[in-house]
C-alpha cells in the first residue's frame, strides 16, 4: 500500500477507535481532511512484494495475504471511517460456488463476516438446501466495508455504483484466486456491481452470463424473499440454484427439484 494510503488508513482507524470510546463531540474537520489527503498527488511509491501470490501459495494463503492488503483500506474514506470491520469474505478457498453479495449490513459490520444476519441464515439455508454445508462454498460481497448511515439512523442502505467500483478489484483478485466453477450474484445491485451497469433481476435471472470467464448465475437477495413469502418467488431462486446444480454436475433428487412447486 502506498504511504500515503497508509496514513490515511491510520488516521481512519484512529477516528473509528475515537468514534467508539469517546464520550464528549469529536473533531469536525477530519473527515475532510482525510480526503483532502486521499486527493493529494502521491510521489511514486514501491508496492507491497507479491510474494504470497507467486504460484507456490496456496488459495488460502493468497486470499490471506490479500486480505492483510485489504484490512487497512481507505479508498472511501467515509466507509473506512465509520466502519467497525472490514468484510472480507468467508469459506472455502478451493470452493466450486461463489456467492457474491452487494455489502455488509449492520450484523456484518459488527461480526466481520458476510451474511450472517436474517438474509444469511437464509442463504446458509439455501446452501444447505442445494446440498452443501456453509464452509464448502466462499461468500463475498462487491463492497468490503458497510455503506455509511447517517448517525443514529438504523438499517443500510445500498452501496452506490460508485463504491462498488472502487471495491470491485478486490472481489476479483478473490475471484482470480479462487477460480470457482460457479458464480451466483444474489440480488441486482451485487449483479450491477459485477457487471457495472444498471440490471432489471427478473430479465437477467434464469440464465447464465460470464463474469472473467466464469459461469454467472443472478437470483434474488434473500432480504427479498424475507419481505416476499410467496412460493412462487422462493420456487424462482430455487430454479436459479438448480441450474447452478446442473451446471456443477451434482446430483439433484427428485425431492430437490420438487421444492416450492405448487402443490
Ligand atoms: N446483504 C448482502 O448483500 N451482503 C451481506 O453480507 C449481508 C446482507
Amino acid at each position: 500500500m502506498h504511504p500515503f494510503d497508509q496514513a490515511v488508513s491510520l488516521a481512519s482507524e484512529a477516528l473509528a477507535g475515537l468514534r467508539e470510546t469517546a464520550s464528549g463531540p469529536l473533531p469536525r474537520a477530519s473527515r475532510e481532511a482525510l480526503q483532502r489527503l486521499v486527493r493529494a498527488p502521491r510521489a511514486a511509491a514501491p508496492q507491497p512484494p507479491a510474494a504470497a501470490s507467486t504460484p507456490e501459495a496456496s488459495k488460502a494463503e493468497q486470499l490471506a495475504a490479500l486480505r492483510e492488503r485489504l484490512l487497512p483500506c481507505a479508498r472511501c474514506p467515509q466507509l473506512a471511517g465509520t466502519r467497525s470491520h472490514v468484510v472480507f469474505g468467508v469459506g472455502n478457498p478451493e470452493a466450486e460456488l461463489m456467492f457474491v453479495g452487494e455489502a455488509p449490513g449492520a450484523d456484518e459490520d459488527a461480526q466481520g463476516e458476510p451474511f450472517v444476519g436474517r438474509a444469511g441464515q437464509l442463504l446458509t439455508k439455501i446452501i444447505q438446501a442445494m446440498g452443501f454445508q456453509r464452509e464448502d462454498v466462499y461468500i463475498a460481497n462487491v463492497l468490503k466495508c458497510r455503506p455509511d448511515m447517517p448517525p443514529g439512523s438504523t438499517g443500510n442502505r445500498k452501496p452506490s455504483p460508485e463504491e462498488m467500483a472502487v471495491c470491485l478489484p478486490y472481489l476479483i483478485e478473490q475471484i482470480n484466486i479462487i477460480r470457482p466453477r460457479c458464480l451466483v450474484a444474489l440480488g441486482s445491485t451485487a449483479m450491477e456491481g459485477l457487471m457495472g451497469e444498471p440490471v432489471v433481476m427478473r430479465a437477467v435471472r434464469g440464465h447464465w452470463h460470464t463474469f472473467k470467464g466464469i459461469p454467472l448465475m443472478a437470483t434474488y437477495h434473500p432480504a427479498y424473499l424475507l419481505r416476499n413469502q410467496s412460493l412462487s418467488e422462493k420456487r424462482k431462486v430455487w430454479e436459479d440454484m438448480l441450474l447452478v446444480l446442473e451446471k456443477l454436475g451434482r446430483p439433484i433428487t427428485a425431492k430437490q427439484r420438487g421444492y416450492f412447486l405448487q402443490k
